[in-house]
């Protein structure tokens, strides 16, 4: 059984309270591993550890930190089937989503802000024969990086790469549901040579390890990202310590098809949008909105490809979806599941859990499933499932798709499928998202702004927006107008 530690001062450190968390595997439904239950004591020692470090990592050259930003990244990369091996058993995703995506990804995010640290600037303004104000940008000291269990090393390493990369030390809190590939990303720095304390990792549940993160006086921002309701909790008690924070929240995205799109190519990442990684993916389209005239052909083609999934054991190349993350998530999916055909819905394909057999029976598999016949106020269409569940319905009018697809409290994406550029201008003016992409799905930017609007949070990340989030804006005025 794999008991791991918490990562502080560059030590593998067990939690001081000496209380663990069972970890289990997706693929079995079996207990495989303890995770620290940390609390506050253990997040006040990697704050003394991360305070320690600070002076110097924040002086460090540029040139060395982007080298040892760049090594971790190596060092991942050397590590991938490892790691991929790690995330999938973790978390049961397929072996090719964590070797093809996940991991390349992790690495990816050191090394764009090993780069980008070395090109980051700041603006300066002449009043001519009067003054010159330019803008110092300071790292802000200790922060604290909170991430979800879907996308676990890809999205901990999204965060904590530019905070490093900004002359921040970091607390960084993976997902209690996921914890393993934060532990080896300990190893890896270390052999990298970030000097101990710079990362620390402490390990264990939100409402303790997590809150106490929040809630220390000396972390001076908190970068989120998980459900819109620990977001709207960790900015209940941030926000009157004023703290910078960055929350990246739930979703609930529509995908609008019009009847003039690039159709095989619309259906194929149509599919891979509503149910790649079993539908755990911020930014999956959930609710799919067809013109009329292409409905019927759409549906069918659709449910088709759905239907022809292969869903089975994660560690199998020849598996197109695991099993969702946990017990807890199971049944969530699965109530969505009943409420939808409680609220009238049609279940065109999918609907059940499946029993794999063998030492498979005990995991979390569902069937991917599509539901037609439900309006726009019911639950199902305003909650986030975040599971292999998606809902069609036809539109007739481009004004009824906009008012379809921003009506719910979300609105982190949108995908829209047409070749009218006029409509793409006109709706990518309207739809309430904070990324829109038409005629594909999930091409990623890295420079690109990231993050949402109403519900799904605020704040950016990626490019420069991330580094500027890590950084305190200091303007200086000099007076020149005297000799
Ligand atoms: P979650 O909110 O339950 O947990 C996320 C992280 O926050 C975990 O590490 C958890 O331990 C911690 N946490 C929970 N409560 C806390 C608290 N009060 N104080 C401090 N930390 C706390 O989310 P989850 O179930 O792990 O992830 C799924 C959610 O994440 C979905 O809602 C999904 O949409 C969202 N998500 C959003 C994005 C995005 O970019 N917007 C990306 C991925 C996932």
């Amino acid at each position: 059984m794999q008991i791991l530690a918490n990562y502080i001062n560059g030590l593998h450190t067990p939690p001081r309270n000496g209380r663990y968390l069972d970890n289990f595997e997706p693929a079995t439904g079996k207990m495989y591993g303890q995770i620290p239950d940390s609390d506050a004591d253990d997040v006040q020692a990697a704050v003394d550890a991360a305070k320690a470090a600070f002076p110097a990592w924040s002086n460090t050259a540029l040139e060395s930190r982007h080298d040892i930003l760049r090594a971790i990244a190596d060092g991942i990369m050397e590590r991938l089937d490892e790691l991929a091996e790690a995330e999938s058993r973790d978390s049961g995703k397929t072996i090719s989503t964590a070797r093809n995506i996940d991991i390349p990804r992790a690495a990816l995010n050191f090394k764009f802000f090993a780069t980008a640290l070395l090109h980051f600037g700041s603006e300066s303004y002449q009043m001519p024969g009067t003054a010159l104000s330019y803008t110092l940008r300071q790292p802000l000291g200790v922060v604290g990086c909170i991430s979800p269990w879907n996308l676990p090393l890809y999205l901990f390493t999204w965060k904590i790469a530019p905070a490093l990369a900004a002359g921040n030390c970091v607390i960084g809190k993976p997902s209690e549901v996921t914890p393993l590939t934060a532990a080896l990303l300990g190893e890896i720095c270390q052999k990298a040579g970030l000097p101990p304390g710079v990362l620390n990792i402490v390990h264990g549940n939100g409402p303790r390890a997590g809150a106490s993160l929040v809630a220390h006086p000396e972390v001076k921002a908190i970068s989120f990202t998980g459900s819109t309701r620990a977001g709207a909790e960790i900015a209940r008690v941030a926000a009157p310590m004023f703290k910078k924070l960055s929350l990246e929240l739930g979703g609930k995205n529509p995908n609008l098809i019009f009847a003039d799109c690039h159709y095989e190519r619309m259906l194929e990442t149509t599919v891979r949008s509503s149910f790649n990684n079993q539908g755990q993916i911020c930014l999956c389209g959930s609710r799919i909105y067809v013109e009329k005239s292409i409905y019927e052909r759409f549906r069918a083609d659709f449910v088709a490809q759905v239907q022809a999934l292969k869903v089975g054991d994660p560690s199998h190349p020849g598996s197109r979806l695991g099993a969702v993350v946990s017990q807890a998530h199971f049944e969530k999916v699965k109530s969505y599941i009943q409420l939808a055909q409680e609220e009238g819905g049609k279940i065109l394909c999918g609907g059940k859990s499946l029993d794999l057999g063998g030492e498979l029976s005990g995991g979390w598999y569902l069937e991917p499933t599509v539901i037609e016949g439900l309006s726009i106020h019911c639950r199902s269409n305003q909650e986030e499932i975040f599971g292999p569940v998606v809902t069609l319905q036809p539109f007739d009018t481009e004004a009824e798709a906009l008012a379809l697809a921003n009506g719910t409290p979300y609105g982190l994406s949108a995908t829209l499928w047409t070749n009218d550029l006029a409509r793409v201008h006109r709706l990518t003016q309207s739809l309430q998202a904070g990324i829109v992409w038409v005629n594909t799905w999930m091409l990623r930017d890295l420079r690109t702004p990231f993050g949402g609007v109403k519900h799904s949070g605020i704040g950016r990340e990626g490019g420069w927006d991330a580094l500027r989030f890590f950084t305190e804006p200091k303007n200086v005025t000099y007076a020149t107008d005297f000799d």
